[in-house]
């Protein structure tokens, strides 16, 4: 890809070598900058100096001195520390079989390497991403000001840019998943644009990209009409994405972009409800149109119940503008159809009720959306981050409230249990991890602590780690 070399130094070193491992140019770029993770699949390489090892191939293979959260500390009712201790974990063929105290006699015919004292936490979870349309990975560029621009004012100009960016993308979605990966991230949901000047190119194109990361990324897609299913006329590509391999449909904004909310909504649904997939749908609409569509969505999954638990309302900013009696009926309703919440955790004038969705028992995500493309410039692709703005938003400075608030980055895995007792990691468990530099989760969460070490199904996919 052409842009490589006019970026920094500091983001090509953050990009890591998956964006272009294979190529002469990462093979250059590796021998000049010794810190630079490689892929999870190339042989084992060592730094000579600090048996620095950055891919993992033993499926069987001991991890010592893993620092694993025991209990909370409390000063009465009140939880005031996390306890923890050193653990040596068994790991074999991507799943944790094995947990026991630091100093077990270790097997010393499996391959042993040395967590040196790090916290170990799940792996965190993007659940809202567009990896099909993105500037990273390529120089910088802020996007168009947006002050008195509309989504179609935004999608007419996509309707120029799409095409322009259509020639890289596959390198720039892997430039993502690197990134993700330094984060910690290893699950993703992916939206990818079907729209009328692209058609499915943008969804082949994402696919390429994903096949190629298939061992160290696992990533849904769901086939987006960005420029509106009925505005657009996409009906019918939508169908032929359904048939790719896709697992969600998407949908858009149905009275702002298509002025037909009823009708886009069936549209949307009937995609789903013929091709048995799930469905995850902008939207972004704050005025009560944007209510009564979140209204129109719970009646239509309880009039088809074999969409229940299969719906997810990405953003949905119109519950923001609820309150009182109103919002918990609307809530009630999500919750009894088994809706899920993707939000980016808004700062701002719009405060979406995510601690009430999550106690009515909705399923609340959280997701990059952009890192840097011509929507937005300022994601870092770090669930801990968002986790961290989770907490600062909603009150969650003390102990307890930031190890709780760790949730919404991982799929709801928790190290402790609301009382305190480890449910994570468990035997069996998938080795689904990272190593942070962080005495406790709520540390991390406070600090966006650094991720050393991020594993995929028990391979190392980003990070170092110690050989003994
Ligand atoms: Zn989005």
């Amino acid at each position: 890809m052409q842009n490589i070399h006019q970026q920094s130094r500091r983001n090509f070193l953050s990009n890591t070598a998956k964006l272009t491992a294979g190529s002469a140019l990462m093979a250059s770029a590796m021998a000049s900058a010794a810190s630079i993770s490689i892929r999870a699949n190339n042989p084992p390489t060592q730094c000579a100096d600090l048996n620095s090892i950055k891919s993992i191939n033993a499926p069987h293979y001991l991890l010592r001195n893993v620092r694993l959260e025991d209990g909370f500390e409390r000063e009465g009712e009140t939880v005031i520390a996390t306890k923890t201790s050193l653990y040596q974990l068994e790991i074999n063929n991507g799943k944790i079989v094995a947990i026991q105290p630091a100093n077990t006699a270790a097997d010393n015919t499996l391959p042993t390497f040395d967590a040196r004292g790090l916290l170990l936490l799940p792996a965190t979870r993007d659940m809202h991403i567009h990896l099909d349309k993105t500037f990273y990975g390529g120089p910088w560029q802020a996007p168009r000001p947006r002050k008195g621009k509309t989504i179609m004012d935004m999608i007419a100009r996509e309707q120029v840019l799409i095409p322009k960016l259509l020639p890289t993308s596959v390198e720039h979605a892997e430039a993502i998943i690197g990134l993700l990966h330094s984060k910690g991230t290893t699950v993703a949901r992916s939206h990818c644009n079907i729209d009328p000047v692209s058609g499915l190119k943008s969804l082949e194109h994402l696919q390429i990209a994903l096949e190629k990361h298939k061992a160290d990324f696992s990533c849904e897609i769901v086939a987006f009409p960005q420029h509106g299913l009925l505005h657009s006329h996409v009906d019918g590509l939508m169908r032929e994405a359904m048939q790719m391999g896709v697992q969600y449909v998407g949908g858009l904004d149905p009275t702002n972009v298509d002025g037909a909310m009823e009708k886009s909504l069936d549209a949307m649904f009937q995609i789903a409800i013929d091709s048995q997939k799930g469905v995850d749908i902008h939207l972004h609409e704050t005025s009560p149109a944007g209510v009564a569509a979140v209204k129109y969505m719970i009646k239509t999954v309880e009039q088809n119940p074999q969409l229940q638990g299969k719906v997810t309302l990405s953003h949905g900013f119109a519950l923001s503008t609820l309150h009182d009696a109103e919002l918990d009926a609307v809530i009630d309703g999500l919750a009894r159809q088994q809706f899920s919440v993707a939000s980016t955790v808004p700062i701002g004038k719009l405060a979406m009720p995510l601690p009430q969705l999550s106690e009515k028992g909705v399923v609340v995500m959280t997701g990059t959306d952009s890192v840097i493309d011509h929507w937005s410039p300022f994601g870092t692709g770090s669930m801990l981050e968002k986790a961290n703005l989770y907490a600062q938003l909603y009150g969650n400075s003390d102990e307890f409230g930031l190890t709780r608030s760790l949730a919404i980055a991982t799929g709801n895995v928790l190290p402790l249990d609301d009382s305190g007792k480890r449910q994570w990691p468990a035997v069996n468990d998938n080795a689904e991890m990272i190593l942070v530099d962080a005495s406790c989760s709520a540390e991390a969460v406070a600090r966006i602590s650094p991720v050393k070490a991020t594993f995929h199904q028990g391979r190392l996919v980003f990070g170092s780690i110690q050989k003994v």
